[in-house]
Formats: C-alpha cells, sequence, structure tokens
C-alpha cells in the first residue's frame, strides 16, 4: 500500500470523522484525530485539563504551544512504514507552518490537503444533531442508538451546544480558513464538494488521491 501524509481538513462537522474512516479501509495510515487526544486529556483532573475544557466547551482553540506539544508526541508514535492523516490540526496558519517543520523532521512530505466545502447551515443543522461514542468517541449517524463499533451508549459532544457551534464556525472561518489558500499555493489542496452523501464524498476523494 501507498504510504500517504494527509491533512484531512475542512469546518466543523464536515464529515471528517468518517471520510477518515474510508481512507483508513485503503491505505495504510495512522490517524491523528487531535479532537480525540484532547478530549481524552481534558478527563484527567489536572490543571491544564481543566483550563483546555474550559476553552473548548467555550468554542475556542487550545492555544498553538499546547498543540505543538500534544502533536510533537503523538507524532513521535508514527511508525516508519505507516502514513499519517491529521484530522483537527493545523487549524491556523502557524500551525501549518510548525506541521511543515514537524514533518521535514521526520523526513515525510505532505501529499494532500482533503478539503471538505460544506455550506454554513447545513454545517449547524449536522452538529446540533450530532452524537459521538461514550466510550471509543466514535461519531454516530443520525439513525443509529448505540456505537456500531463497540455498542457504547451515545452522547452529545461537550462543545455540540449551540453557542459553542456558532463560535467554532466564527472560529473556523477566521483563523483556520486562510489556511485553504496557504495550502492552494503549494498545490496541495484537493478541493472535495463535502454536501453529498458520505459514499459520494469517499468517490470524490479517492478519486482525487489516485490522480
Ligand atoms: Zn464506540
Amino acid at each position: 500500500m501507498q504510504r500517504l501524509n494527509l491533512i484531512i481538513f475542512g469546518p466543523p462537522g464536515a464529515g471528517k470523522d468518517t471520510q477518515v474512516e474510508k481512507i483508513l479501509e485503503h491505505f495504510n495510515t495512522d490517524p491523528i484525530e487531535t479532537g480525540a487526544i484532547i478530549r481524552d486529556l481534558v478527563k484527567s483532573d489536572t490543571q491544564i485539563a481543566r483550563q483546555i475544557k474550559d476553552t473548548i466547551a467555550r468554542g475556542d482553540l487550545v492555544n498553538d504551544s499546547i498543540m505543538e506539544a500534544i502533536i510533537k508526541d503523538r507524532l513521535k508514535k508514527v511508525s516508519a512504514q505507516s502514513g499519517l492523516i491529521m484530522d483537527g490540526y493545523p487549524r491556523t496558519i502557524k500551525q501549518a507552518e510548525t506541521f511543515n517543520l514537524l514533518l521535514t523532521f521526520m523526513d515525510r512530505k505532505l501529499d494532500y490537503v482533503v478539503f471538505l466545502d460544506v455550506p454554513e447551515d447545513v454545517l449547524v443543522s449536522r452538529l446540533s444533531q450530532r452524537k459521538i461514542c461514550s466510550i471509543c468517541g466514535k461519531t454516530a449517524f443520525p439513525q443509529e442508538e448505540n456505537c456500531s463499533s463497540c455498542g457504547g451508549a451515545l452522547e452529545k459532544r461537550i462543545d455540540d451546544n449551540l453557542e459553542s457551534i456558532k463560535k467554532r464556525i466564527i472560529n473556523y472561518n477566521e483563523k483556520t480558513a486562510p489556511i485553504i489558500n496557504f495550502y492552494r499555493k503549494r498545490g496541495l489542496l484537493l478541493h472535495i464538494d463535502g454536501n453529498k452523501s458520505p459514499d459520494e464524498v469517499t468517490k470524490e476523494i479517492f478519486e482525487g488521491l489516485k490522480s
């Protein structure tokens, strides 16, 4: 299998989790899902955990230096044979620049940034209905009553309240969206219409990765 280094990128609610799963079925790729790492981290009862918890519950971004420490630590665990797919990082231009350096240190280069483009009104409605597994963190589809992977009970994410959703979309537009141009200029952007069925989106992504 091909070793691909990817970023999956898009606004909150764009369907990144679902597409990462599809990519993992076809490529030897280590998923680095920063949202899950952070949600795990805040379960511990430390001062830093409480700080981060307040930050994400408000819909704000965890600051660059904390993110860098988390990512460095996680990248050390990626095996040399496997590719990687970043989900939830980088989220600012500064983080994108740092990530370039980290990849260079690992003797890797970024192959693609898969950008899932979804209109804002669709995002708000998706996020306000979203549930995740309380055990493994997998995102559930609306019709599911229990987690399809482990059978765990479903719950709302702490940041999926309407206030936080709006704030995250504003943050995304202000701080994260500029990354699109950053990667487009470097010829790495794979622009995908994310407002389609999950299977159609997957098909478009795979066609892009092959070309
Ligand atoms: Zn589960």
